[in-house]
């Protein structure tokens, strides 16, 4: 059968694809979908925009890149010695927000569920048991 997509087209798809079933806030939308949870996502009206927001058990997940969040004691948190100042500035106004949002939305009375992306569900990995101890967490979590 002939191909009908051009090699750049194909790769787009692929890497469309790739992007959206691998990364960390699908692994979460899909667990919690297949858990029969219902969720918004991108929350305007609440401050910061969470990420994915579970009204009915007045939850928030905020699910944070351990780069760019500066996840403590994490090696993809690290701080690069190479890192220039526009990073540097982008990551701590990052944490800066981070805080502010947690005890805004403590403040309405939300729970907050933070996942760390990349030590914590590991998106790049098939098979990851951390993932799926985090995810069952999540579940707990909200089950109580
Ligand atoms: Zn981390």
């Amino acid at each position: 059968m002939a191909d009908v997509h051009n090699k750049s087209t194909r790769s787009y798809n692929m890497s469309r694809i790739k992007g959206k079933n691998t990364s960390p806030e699908m692994i979460v939308r899909k667990y919690l979908h297949s858990q029969g949870f219902r969720f918004r996502l991108h929350v305007n009206k609440l401050p910061g925009k969470p990420d994915i927001v579970l009204p009915k058990h007045k939850t928030i997940i905020d699910i944070r890149g351990c780069f760019w969040h500066k996840h403590e004691n994490c090696k993809y948190g690290k701080t690069v010695k190479t890192s220039s100042e526009v990073i540097t500035s982008r990551r701590n106004s990052a944490v800066d927000r981070d805080q502010s949002n947690f005890i805004k939305w403590q403040e309405m009375g939300w729970t907050i569920i933070v996942v760390w992306s990349d030590c914590e569900l590991e998106p790049r990995k098939k098979n990851s048991e951390k993932r799926k101890l985090i995810l069952k967490q999540i579940k707990e979590a909200l089950k109580n």
